[in-house]
């Protein structure tokens, strides 16, 4: 008995898609050699309704790595697992305030207050997750990131074998978490299993349906399951509020007052809660990290759709 939201998304989609198609700033991530090959014309849109409608635009057989945007989900997994204070306690939720790979952010807070949005704290959450062995943890996340996605899910190999074999940076920032007692399983085979998280494969509907299940309280409005609780969702989104676009979370609050995520693939997510999950791939990044047309493209249809929660009519 969800409320129908009767907004009109497909022409705010078809919009934004006209007006940013063209759009050739920003570029590739190239540090992950692979994410350098991929077709920067990209461009997807998708929204999905917590009534299970979906509006889409754009060639969505193409898909990217979902990178960071994963976090989201392993966090949310650890929270129902294991509770909120428990991430509170042995990760931290504060926003660092520094580059979403810095190690100076562990040192300077002796790997307390770190973040699951950014690579430390998402690592942390990754050795978090229930699972006997590596392949168990591995197995979980992958299967909670298809419940969100209400569709099965699977690996970009080309992305995770260039990443794993480059990914000392991450292997670093696990061991020193494990020398500050914050890392609680294997940190080769937490980096591992969150190297192959980042490399899971999505297009804008599937990611479109994840945010859409965070927007309503955790029952996917696709598949009808129920994914995790309300109230963790409850403790997810505040910190996508907070920390969801690397260094320019703020701007990004500033501009939609919704949580999002951006990744490094060029996907970006916003959730909009009680109404609809949103979704835009499109590769070249900027500065900070954040898919240039991905944010335009958000900005554009919550200013159109008038969805800004903070806005009051
Ligand atoms: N796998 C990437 C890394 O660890 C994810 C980065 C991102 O999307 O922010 O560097």
């Amino acid at each position: 008995n969800i409320p129908k939201i009767d907004l009109p998304f497909q022409s705010a989609i078809d919009n934004a898609y006209t007006k940013f198609k063209d759009l050739k700033e920003g570029k590739n991530a190239d540090y992950i050699k692979e994410l350098a090959n991929v077709d920067p014309d990209i461009y997807e849109i998708a929204i999905v309704t917590v009534d299970g409608r979906i509006f889409t635009k754009g060639n969505l057989e193409a898909r990217v790595s979902i990178q960071s945007i994963s976090k989201v989900f392993t966090l949310a997994k650890v929270i129902e697992e294991s509770g909120a204070q428990a991430v509170l306690d042995k990760i931290g939720v504060d926003a660092t305030g520094l580059r979403f790979n810095s190690i100076v952010a562990i040192e300077l807070q002796k790997g307390k207050e770190i973040n699951p949005l950014v690579n430390p704290g998402a690592i942390a959450a990754v050795s978090m997750i229930n699972g006997v062995d590596s392949a168990a943890k591995w197995k979980n996340i992958l299967q909670t990131h298809s419940e969100f996605a209400a569709s099965p899910l699977y690996i970009n190999r080309p992305v995770y074998i260039s990443e794993a074999g480059d990914n000392l940076r991450n292997q670093a920032i696990a061991h020193l978490l494990l020398a500050y007692g914050r890392m609680y399983f294997d940190p080769v085979q937490s980096t591992d299993i969150y190297t192959k998280q980042c490399a899971i494969n999505v297009n804008a509907k599937e990611l479109a349906v994840m945010a859409a299940t965070l927007a309503n309280g955790g029952v996917n409005p696709v598949s009808k399951k129920k994914v995790v609780s309300a109230e963790t969702c409850q403790f997810v989104l505040p910190v996508m509020a907070t920390a969801g676009l690397y260094d320019d979370s703020g701007q990004w609050l500033y501009a939609t007052g919704l949580p999002g995520k951006s990744g490094v693939g060029g996907g970006l997510i916003a959730v909009c809660p009680g109404k609809f999950g949103i979704a835009v791939i499109s590769p070249p990044l900027d500065e900070a990290g954040n898919s240039v047309k991905a944010q335009k493209t958000i900005v554009d249809i919550v200013r159109e759709l008038k969805v800004n929660p903070y806005l009051i009519q």
